[in-house]
């Protein structure tokens, strides 16, 4: 799963930085996602700072998949 923030709605709790630090970071007053770290959206921690980031920014989605072996 991919997790995003849409930084329109983030309103800069921090809580995302504070539960899943090696995944989140805040920067200059918003919740980001670390680089390289985009992929991590089934981690627990993520799961939890989706439930509780405050303004519902944080967005989980299926990662596309890859191209099919064919028939
Ligand atoms: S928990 Fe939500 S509102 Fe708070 S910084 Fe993270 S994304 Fe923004």
């Amino acid at each position: 799963m991919k997790v995003s923030v849409d930084r329109d709605l983030c309103y800069g709790s921090a809580e995302c930085a504070h539960r899943a630090p090696t995944v989140f970071e805040f920067v200059d007053g918003y919740g980001v996602v670390r680089p390289g770290r985009e992929q991590a959206g089934e981690e627990p921690e993520v799961l939890e700072a989706v439930e509780k980031c405050p303004s519902q920014a944080i967005t989980l989605t299926e990662a596309p998949r890859s191209a099919p072996d064919g028939p």
